[in-house]
C-alpha cells in the first residue's frame, strides 16, 4: 500500500521525495524501474491496479514532469515509428475515449491507439478505491456526477444509452432523503482572521436565520445585516425593468451587489467570499451576480431584486456512480475493449476489477496505452500521415498514423504542435485550466457528523473549503453507508484562492503552488480542519483518519468563460476556443477546453465533432 495510509513516517518520505522531482531532472517514471527503461511490450502487469493506490493522486508524481520539461524545452531525438495506426487519440480522458468509440463505430476494423500520461486512463474521470474492515470503498478523484444530463447534446444522451447508462436508474439508486430524515444540514466554520474567534455553527438553511445568527460569531452590525439579506423581501435595484436589472448585475460581481447595493457589513461579505471557490474557483468578486443567483439552492437578496422563475430547472443533482465519472470511462473502455471491464451493465460496472493488462495487447485492433507522454505530432513530409512521438518509462518512440485527434488540454497542443498558425496557438492558450483538489478521508463510522447535525461544513477562510458526507449512492452490489457506524469516504475540496490576482493569473499561481506542496501539508489541513469542524463530537484525528488520497488536479476545470471580466463576443466565430479548435490537416482537436466548458457534455460532444471533422479529410 502506497502512502496515504496512516503510517505519518513512511508517507511523508515517500511523497516528499516525489513532488520534489524539478523540471529537467530525471524524468524516468515510477514505472520504469518496475517494469525496466527499455519496454519494447507495453503491456501492463496482471497485478497493475491504479484506483487502488492512495496517497498523492490525480496529477500523480511521473504524469507531469515529461510535459512539463518539453515546455521548458527540452526535445528528445527522433525515432522511426514502430507501429502505424489508422487513428491515433492524444488523451484517454472522457473526451479521447469517447472519440475513438465514435472512430470505432464508423471503422469497425480501424486500428485505434489511445495514449495517455496517466498511469490509469479517465482523464479527471478517477476512481479511488479504499480497503477498510474487509470492506472496499469507493469514491471519486475527480469528475464526479452527470450534472444535468436532460441538457446534454444529443450525441452525447446518445453516446450514455449506448454504453449502458439509464439515467433515470439513479432516481432508485440515489437516496435523497438520507441525510435530511437524519436531520443533517451545512455548517459554517468561521475562522479566527475575520470572525475574532474560530467557531462551528451547524443548521445553515435548517434552523431560523435569526436562531443561526444568534449563534455565529458577528458583530451586532453583521448579524443584523445577514438575517436582513437571508429573509428580507427588498428590490436593491427598485424603479429599473427586469432587462435593465439583469444587464447591471450580469456585470455586478456578487460581492459588489452585497457591498454596493445590498450594503452588507464586511463580516457578511467574509462569510460568502468564497462560497463557490470549489466550482467557479474565484472568489466572488469575480462572479457574475446573475450567475451565483441560483448556485447552492439560491444566495441571499438577489431573489427579490432580479425576479425570475423556472431558471434554475428542476433537475436533482443525483447522476452519480460512487466513482462519480470514472464508471463513464470505464463503460467506454468496456466498448472498446470488453475483455478489460468484465461485465454487462451499468450496475456491475460498478464493482467490475478492470484487467489493466488487456489494455494495450499486441495484436488488439484498439489499445490504450498509458504512462506515455506524447510530445511532438508532426505530419509527414508528403501530409499522408502523422508521427506521433511519445515518452514512457522513459523512453521516446513514435508511431504513425492516418489520423490523429488531440483530446488533451488546449494549452499543451501548440507545444506538441509546433507547426500550427499562430493564430490557433493563441486562440488554444486562452483556456488557462484551474487548479484544484479533490482529497479523501476514509474514517471508520460518521457518527460526529450525525451527533453534530451535520452533513457538510464550510470553512470561511481555510486551506479546504469543504468538507462533505459522500453522496449516498448504492448501485448493483455497492452499497452505501447507510448508519453513521459504518464507514465513509468524506470528500474535502481544496482551490487556492489569491484574493489580489484574477481569474488566469490566480490559476496559474495555483498551479505553481499545488505542484510544490507535499502530500504532508495536505495531510496537516486534513488533520487540522477535521478536528476543527468536528473534535467537538468526538473525532480524533490520530484515531478516525485511516487512509488519504490527495487527487491534485493541476490542470483541472476547462475555463468556462463567464467570470466578470470576460468580454463580449460579436460572433462564435472570434471567440479564442472556437478559433483553437479547427482541424489542421490529419490532425483535429477534441477535449472539454476546446469547448470551453468543464463537463462531460462537452467532452462527449467535442469528441463527436473531431471526429465527425475527420471525415471529412
Ligand atoms: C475535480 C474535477 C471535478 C469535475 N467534476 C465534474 C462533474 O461533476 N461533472 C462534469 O460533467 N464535469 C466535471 N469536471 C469536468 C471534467 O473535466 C470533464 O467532465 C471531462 O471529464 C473532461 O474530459 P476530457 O477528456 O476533455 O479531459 P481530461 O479528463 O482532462 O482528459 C485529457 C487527458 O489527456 C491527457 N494528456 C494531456 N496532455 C497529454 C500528453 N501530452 N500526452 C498524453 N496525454 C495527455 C491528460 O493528462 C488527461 O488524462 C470536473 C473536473 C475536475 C478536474
Amino acid at each position: 500500500m502506497l502512502g496515504g495510509v496512516m503510517k505519518r513516517q513512511i508517507t511523508r518520505r515517500d511523497f516528499l521525495n516525489g513532488t520534489q522531482v524539478a523540471i529537467g531532472a530525471s524524468l524516468i517514471s515510477p514505472w520504469a524501474e518496475v517494469f525496466g527503461a527499455a519496454a519494447p511490450d507495453f503491456t501492463l502487469p496482471g497485478a497493475y491496479y491504479p484506483p487502488a493506490r492512495t496517497g498523492l493522486r490525480g496529477s500523480h508524481d511521473g504524469a507531469w514532469e515529461t510535459m512539463h520539461a518539453l515546455v521548458s524545452g527540452k526535445s528528445w531525438p527522433r525515432a522511426e515509428p514502430d507501429e502505424n495506426y489508422d487513428l491515433v487519440v492524444v488523451g484517454g480522458g472522457i473526451s479521447g475515449l469517447s472519440a475513438a468509440w465514435f472512430y470505432r463505430k464508423d471503422h469497425p476494423d480501424a486500428r485505434v491507439l489511445v495514449l495517455d500520461n496517466h498511469d490509469d486512463f479517465g482523464g479527471h474521470a478517477k476512481r479511488n478505491e479504499f480497503s477498510i474492515n474487509g470492506r472496499t470503498r469507493i469514491g471519486y478523484g475527480g469528475t464526479e456526477s452527470i450534472d444535468t444530463p436532460s441538457a446534454y447534446s444529443q450525441v452525447a444522451k446518445d453516446l450514455l444509452v449506448e454504453i449502458g447508462i439509464d439515467v433515470q436508474k439513479f432516481y432508485d439508486a440515489y437516496d435523497q432523503s438520507l441525510y435530511s430524515s437524519l436531520g443533517l444540514a451545512k455548517g459554517i466554520v468561521f475562522d479566527e482572521q475575520g470572525f475574532g474567534r474560530q467557531k462551528l455553527v451547524t443548521g445553515y438553511g435548517k434552523k431560523s436565520w435569526k436562531d443561526f445568527a444568534a449563534e455565529a460569531p458577528l458583530s451586532r452590525k453583521a448579524r443584523a445585516d445577514f438575517i436582513r439579506v437571508q429573509t428580507d423581501e427588498r428590490d436593491y435595484l427598485p424603479g429599473l425593468s427586469f432587462e435593465e436589472k439583469y444587464e447591471i448585475l450580469r456585470r455586478t460581481s456578487y460581492y459588489d451587489f452585497l457591498k454596493d447595493y445590498a450594503k452588507v457589513d464586511q463580516q457578511v461579505l467574509e462569510i460568502y467570499r468564497r462560497w463557490g471557490m470549489s466550482f467557479w474557483c474565484v472568489g466572488i468578486d469575480e462572479v457574475p451576480t446573475t450567475s451565483i443567483q441560483s448556485y447552492d439552492g439560491g444566495m441571499p437578496g438577489v431573489d427579490h431584486t432580479l425576479v425570475r422563475t423556472g431558471y434554475r430547472g428542476d433537475e436533482p443533482y443525483i447522476f452519480h456512480f460512487p466513482d462519480g465519472n470514472a464508471s463513464v470511462a470505464r463503460l467506454l473502455v468496456r466498448k472498446l475493449l470488453p475483455q478489460a471491464v468484465p461485465g454487462n451493465t451499468m450496475e456491475d460496472v460498478v464493482t467490475s476489477k478492470i484487467d489493466y493488462s488487456q489494455l494495450d495487447r499486441k495484436g488488439s485492433d484498439t489499445r490504450i496505452r498509458l504512462n506515455s507522454t506524447v510530445v511532438n505530432v508532426t505530419h509527414t513530409g508528403d501530409e499522408s500521415a502523422v508521427d506521433i512521438q511519445f515518452i514512457n518509462g522513459g523512453n521516446a518512440y513514435s508511431v504513425r498514423a492516418s489520423r490523429c485527434i488531440l483530446a488533451c488540454y488546449n494549452s499543451a497542443i501548440p507545444y506538441l504542435c509546433p507547426e500550427l498558425p499562430q493564430k490557433q496557438k493563441d486562440g488554444l492558450a486562452y483556456n488557462v485550466k484551474i487548479p484544484l483538489t479533490y482529497t479523501k478521508v476514509m474514517v471508520p463510522n460518521w457518527r460526529p457528523f450525525a451527533e453534530l447535525g451535520m452533513d457538510f461544513a464550510y470553512y470561511t477562510n481555510a486551506f479546504y473549503k469543504q468538507v462533505e458526507l459522500d453522496y449516498p449512492v448504492s448501485i448493483g452490489d455497492y452499497q452505501f453507508s447507510k448508519s453513521p457506524d459504518e464507514p465513509m469516504v468524506l470528500h474535502m475540496c481544496h482551490v487556492h484562492h489569491s484574493p489580489d490576482i484574477q481569474g488566469p493569473e490566480q490559476w496559474r499561481e495555483g498551479r505553481r503552488r499545488l505542484l510544490g506542496t507535499p502530500f504532508s501539508v495536505f495531510e496537516d489541513h486534513v488533520r487540522d480542519q477535521l478536528d476543527q469542524a468536528l473534535s467537538g463530537a468526538g473525532f480524533d484525528a490520530d484515531r478516525d483518519i485511516h487512509a488519504i488520497t490527495v487527487n491534485r488536479w493541476a490542470h483541472g476545470y476547462a475555463y468556462s468563460p463567464g467570470l466578470i471580466w470576460e468580454p463580449d463576443y460579436a460572433t462564435n466565430d472570434e471567440k479564442p476556443w472556437v478559433i483553437g479548435r479547427q482541424p489542421y490537416g490529419r490532425i483535429t482537436i477534441a477535449n472539454s477546453d476546446s469547448a470551453a466548458r468543464a463537463d462531460t457534455n462537452a467532452a462527449i460532444t467535442q469528441g463527436y465533432r473531431a471526429v465527425a471533422e475527420l471525415m471529412n479529410i
